[in-house]
């Protein structure tokens, strides 16, 4: 029988090594909601990035993403445990499963490492067993490389380097290998992963205004008196969205209401719901049924908007031009783009163009 208090020189001792031991044990265990954890951060801070950001072009052609929280350099070697979630249909992402990546960059500095996978073919490869990557030039960011190619998006995969904040790319090579020892990682942080790759790829920067108006809510056959009532309208509807964590259920981004008060219906960075193919420009709707067909007399309130309507609608759009670099050929009515009344035909479009087109020009933004 192994003497235990022999090799201890105290009773004290032995305790702290009894404590140790079972930190130890809950260490192993927590690991692998830590790295999701870890994983799960680094996706909200890229989302959260409002001048340097991921191309939506790169985002709507990635079938896989690879996040490793923390590179490790070792001479010349860079080497990182991380986590990769593949899509199973546009809209789903499949179970995250963990990964260790070994290769070499020429960053010098710690950082963290995000690869979008483009080609089916890697995609395959990366969830079979393991994806070798080289890239030879920096990948496309909104700040630096502002328009992303064919030639980009024909890549095998897209890697973003993440510093003190700030995303960057450059070269690199490398191999990701799936751990095939893991149990895949089906717990609550991988809950959590998810959720935060789902908010990273529902995120937007507005390239573009649509204007709308609300008409009548059809159950009630009532203009929408606030932005809870358009709430309730849209949930019913289906047009949620789960963005920077958390759901949204009004399908634009701003409302505003019959005084002319402007509602927030979902933040500036989330992807709309409101105009198929144009949802990656911001959604302004005016309540209110300007459509000849609709109202024709009135019955569904005023026929036109009211001025402070408009006031408030060239007051928010001048804002929004001017955060985002918005032109004004990209400031629309949804019947513009799509078959549709919307805003009606007695919507003031025209004057409200006139009135953005008299204002100081938008200074260019260098930065995109
Ligand atoms: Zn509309």
């Amino acid at each position: 029988m192994l003497n235990v208090t022999g090799i201890f020189r105290s009773t004290r001792q032995l305790v702290v090594f009894f404590v140790l031991m079972i930190a130890c044990s809950h260490r192993a265990r927590d690991d692998q909601p830590t790295a999701l954890g870890d994983a799960a951060d680094l996706l909200d801070a890229i989302s959260s990035q409002s001048d340097n950001f991921i191309p939506s072009a790169v985002l709507n052609h990635t079938w896989c993403v690879v996040v490793i929280p923390f590179l490790i350099h070792r001479n010349q070697e860079i080497a990182g445990d991380g986590v990769a979630s593949c899509r199973e249909r546009p809209e789903r992402w499949g179970v995250p499963f963990s990964i260790t990546f070994r290769g070499d960059l020429s960053w010098t500095q710690h950082s963290d490492l995000v690869i979008f996978v483009l080609s089916k073919s890697a995609a395959r490869a990366l969830q079979a067993a393991d994806l070798r990557i080289r890239q030879r030039a920096a990948a496309p960011l909104a700040s630096t490389i502002p328009v992303t190619t064919q030639v980009d998006l024909n890549a095998e995969s897209l890697s973003y380097k993440h510093a003190a904040g700030i995303l960057s790319s450059g070269p690199v090579k490398g191999t990701i290998r799936r751990n095939t020892s893991d149990r895949s990682l089906s717990s609550k942080g991988a809950d959590r992963f998810l959720l935060s790759l789902t908010s990273l790829f529902n995120s937007i920067i507005p390239t573009g205004i649509v204007i709308h108006h609300t008409a009548a809510v059809p159950t009630r056959n009532e203009l929408p008196p606030n932005e809870r009532d358009v709430d309730y309208f849209h949930q019913a509807l289906g047009l949620e969205i789960l963005c920077f964590g958390r759901v949204y259920h009004i399908a634009y981004h701003y409302l505003i209401l019959a005084d002319g008060t402007v509602k927030t219906g979902r933040p500036e960075r989330c992807q709309g719901a409101h105009a198929k193919g144009y949802n990656s420009y911001l959604g302004i709707s005016v309540v209110g049924d300007f459509s000849g067909n609709n109202n024709p007399g009135g019955a569904n309130g005023a026929r036109v908007p009211r001025d402070r309507q408009i006031s408030s609608l060239i007051q928010l759009c001048r804002r929004l031009q001017a955060r985002y670099n918005i032109p004004l050929q990209h400031i629309v009515r949804h019947s513009d783009i799509s078959s549709t009344d919307c805003p009606g035909r007695r919507f003031p479009f025209r004057f409200v163009l006139k009135q953005l087109e008299q204002r100081p020009g938008v200074a260019p933004r260098s930065a995109r």
